[in-house]
Parts: structure tokens; sequence; C-alpha cells
């Protein structure tokens, strides 16, 4: 007989039912998948599109999981049962948005409406109707680092007091208001406060998820092949696509802003922690990230194309990189975070949690997947124009 599942703090975990908005996804996937592997618990999923988690849906009936997952396709905008499906589940995780850089400057209303006005019934109906919430926001409420204010010289942008964010000490610092690419960090923020304050002042449960760039397989799509051709993805799915076409990579602004990524599989993990220990999670804001693979974007270029030539067996190109500027790679209105590096005293205390892959491992198990579930389409993509 399987072994009863425990909590960290040695009590049975109940089954519970969850209703996942945005559980087609990228993030939702990979949760879906965790749940439905290794967990009793259900999952009501909700969203648009189910592309990424069709191998768990079909063929109907065949998983043994088939009766703990149900779809739902419908849009929160406008959709009268949402109400209905927050009241039938234990627990709510929001995990809709729009969250792809290339939005914000360029479809900032979109952006503004998707990351607060339309999560705003959502943080309602829990709060009403007593419900548990976790919600996804972003390490970019963070914005830029203090230490990015300094003179470039300055012996203190070397200590981390100037540059780690921390979730309950270090201020949120966007740009102007002409720098559109700020609607995303302060449409998250807002929503952040209003949460908390549901929080405070009417007793909603809720834990807020800042993730700091979490890669991995089915990470947004690759232009002209499962998503628009003149799309522009974040940089895993852009570097991807610029691989798979034989291209140069192209580094914004010379690649200089720093990231540090992590492995979806280890983020997920997080969640899992947080879903299962609510007395721990309760209250909380969480930095989920990996602050031993920091590179700058230059570097994680690099490190993908020769990662990706290992893995494909084909050789790179002598001019592998391409510098281009922000205006001409995003339009106007585009500005950057400087570096991202997550404090992480916090989801360690509470939840006992650490990543563990490191960015060669991660990037040669993502750029595997990438090759094999594109490499074909793509050569074939190429091929059809001459073919004509
Ligand atoms: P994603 O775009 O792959 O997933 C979002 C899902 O929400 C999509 O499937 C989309 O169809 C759905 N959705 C959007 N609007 C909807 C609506 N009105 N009704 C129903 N469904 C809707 O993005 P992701 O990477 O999985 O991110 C999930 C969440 O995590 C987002 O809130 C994002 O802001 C946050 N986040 C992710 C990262 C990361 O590293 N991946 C970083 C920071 C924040
Ligand atoms: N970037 C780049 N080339 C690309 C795509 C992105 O140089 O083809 C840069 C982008 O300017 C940013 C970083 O890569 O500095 C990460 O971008 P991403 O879209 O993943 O999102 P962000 O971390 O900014 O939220």
């Amino acid at each position: 007989m399987a072994l009863a599942r425990v909590d960290l703090d040695g009590n049975p975990i109940k089954p519970m039912t969850i209703c996942m908005i945005g559980a087609g996804g990228f993030i939702g996937s990979h949760l879906c998948e965790k749940l439905m592997a290794e967990t009793p618990h259900k999952v009501l999923a909700l969203d648009v599109y189910n592309d990424k988690i069709k191998h768990l849906l079909e063929p109907a009936g065949s998983h043994p999981w088939s009766d703990r997952i149900q779809f739902h396709r419908l849009n929160i905008k406008n959709d009268s049962r949402l109400e209905g499906l927050i009241k039938m589940a234990d627990l709510t995780i929001n995990l809709a948005a729009i969250c792809t850089p290339a939005d914000y400057n360029t479809r900032p209303l979109d952006t503004i409406y998707s990351n607060f006005i339309d999560a705003l019934p959502v943080v309602k109906y829990c709060s009403e109707n007593g419900k548990r919430l976790i919600h996804f926001s972003t390490c970019e409420v963070y914005g830029k680092t203090i230490g990015s204010f300094l003179p470039k010289d300055s012996p203190l942008r070397q200590d981390p007091e100037y540059y780690v964010l921390k979730e309950d000490a270090s201020p949120c610092i966007f740009g102007s208001i002409e720098k559109q690419r700020w609607s995303y960090a302060c449409a998250k923020q807002l929503i952040e406060r209003l949460i908390y304050a549901e929080g405070a002042e009417n007793g909603l449960d809720f834990t807020i998820v800042r993730p700091f760039n979490w890669i991995g397989p089915r990470m947004d799509f690759i232009p002209g092949i499962d998503g628009p051709s003149e799309g522009v993805p974040r940089v895993l799915a852009c570097f991807s696509n610029n691989l798979l076409r034989h291209e140069p990579l192209k580094l914004v602004d010379g690649g200089q802003s720093q990231r540090t990524f992590i492995y979806i599989k280890d983020a997920i993990e997080a969640v899992l922690l947080m879903i299962e220990n609510p007395a721990r999670a309760n209250g909380q804001i969480f930095n989920v990230g990996n602050p031993n693979n920091e590179v700058t974007v230059r570097q994680l270029a690099e490190m993908m194309i020769e990662v990706y030539s290992k893995v494909s067996g084909e050789p790179s190109l002598e001019a592998p990189t391409v510098d281009v500027s922000s205006q001409e790679f995003y339009g106007v209105g585009y500005d950057d975070s400087d570096k991202r590096i997550p404090d992480m005293t916090i989801i360690n205390r509470q939840l006992g949690w650490n990543p563990k892959t490191s960015l060669w491992d991660l990037l040669e198990s993502t750029l595997t997947y990438q090759h094999r579930t594109y490499a074909e389409a793509v050569k074939q993509a190429i091929a059809k124009p001459a073919a004509n």
C-alpha cells in the first residue's frame, strides 16, 4: 500500500481540488503534470488553450489520472462560470497573464488589463468565498536594482546590499511612464498590493509567487512553427528559434543585462510545497529562483550555442551572435531590469526548498527537447518557399 503523503510538519495531506487558471501555459502544464503523476489532488484546468496539456487529457479516460483532471475552455475576462469553479475548489492558483516583454510596450493596455483588471474577480471570488489563493506575480516587481543608479565604477556595486532582491525589504524601482516596459511590473505590483490588503482587511489566505526566469520545455513558442511568424517570445524561445534556423542570436543592447535562470522542474517542486503546506505558505510572498545560475544575456547565448551544437551534432556559425538595439528589437518604450538575484531566506525558512539544477544541465535537457520537437518542422518550413 502506498504511504500516506505528509506535509513538512508530519501531518497527513488530504486530497484537494485545485482551480488552476492559466493551466494550459508553460508553468501550468508542468504543474498539472506533477500533480497528476505524484499526488492525489484534482485539477479544474482553466485556459483558452490546452495544447500544452493535451497529453494529460487525451485519449479521454486512458490515463490513471483521467478522473482527476478536467479542462474548462474559458476566458476569465468574460465567463460567468468562473465563480462557480472557484467555489468548487479548495484552492485557486492564478497563472493567467500576458507575460512576454515584447507585449509590455507594444500592447500596454492589454498587458495592464490582463495582469490587473482580469485578476480582480479571481481575488474577489476567493476572498468572498473563503478560498485560498496562490497568485503568480513576477520578479519584475522589483524593477531595477538600487546598484544600477550608482556610478559605474562605484565599489558599492559589488555589495549584495545594493542588488540582492528581498521580498520584505527591497523597493520596487520602475522607469518613467513613457517607458511602457514597466506596465506589466506595475500592474503586477498593484494586484500584489490588493491581495495583501485582502489578507490584512478581510482575512484572505493568500500566497504570492515571484518567479525569477523559470525556463524549460514548452516555454512560449517557436515563431512560424507553433506561434505567429512575427511573434517575439521570451529569451529562451528567441534563442532556440535562432539556433534551430542557424541564424545568429540577437543580443539586445549588447546582452549586458544579467539574469538568474531556474529549471522549471526545480521551481515546480517549490510550488507543490506551497500547495501542500498552507500553514507555512499562507500570508507569504516567495521569491522562486536560482541565485547560483547568474549570467549576462551574452553568456547565456554563448552557453546555448555550445550546448545546442553538442545536442544537435551541428557546428555553430562563425559569427554566432549579433548586436541589435532594443528600439529595433522591441520598439519604443522598452527598458530593462539590470540584474536579478533572488534572496532565498524566506522560502528556505518556510519550506526548506532549494534549487538544484545547474544552468548547463537545464540547457542540455531543454535544448535536447527543442531539437527533438522542432528541428524537422523548422527544416521543412525553411525548405517550403524554395519548393513553391
Ligand atoms: P504562459 O503565457 O505560458 O501561461 C499563461 C497562460 O494563461 C496561457 O496558457 C494563457 O492562454 C492563459 N491565459 C491568459 N489570459 C487568460 C484569460 N483571460 N483567460 C484564460 N486563460 C488565460 O506563461 P507562464 O510562463 O506559464 O507564466 C505563468 C504566470 O507566471 C504568469 O502570471 C506570469 O506573469 C508569471 N511569471 C512567469 C515567469 C517565468 O519565468 N515563466 C516569470 C515571471 C512571472
Ligand atoms: N533578449 C535578447 N535577445 C532576444 C530576446 C531577449 O537579448 O532575442 C534579452 C532581453 O532584452 C532581456 C533578457 O534577454 O534583457 C531576458 O528577456 P526575456 O524576454 O526572457 O524576459 P525578462 O527576463 O526581461 O522578463
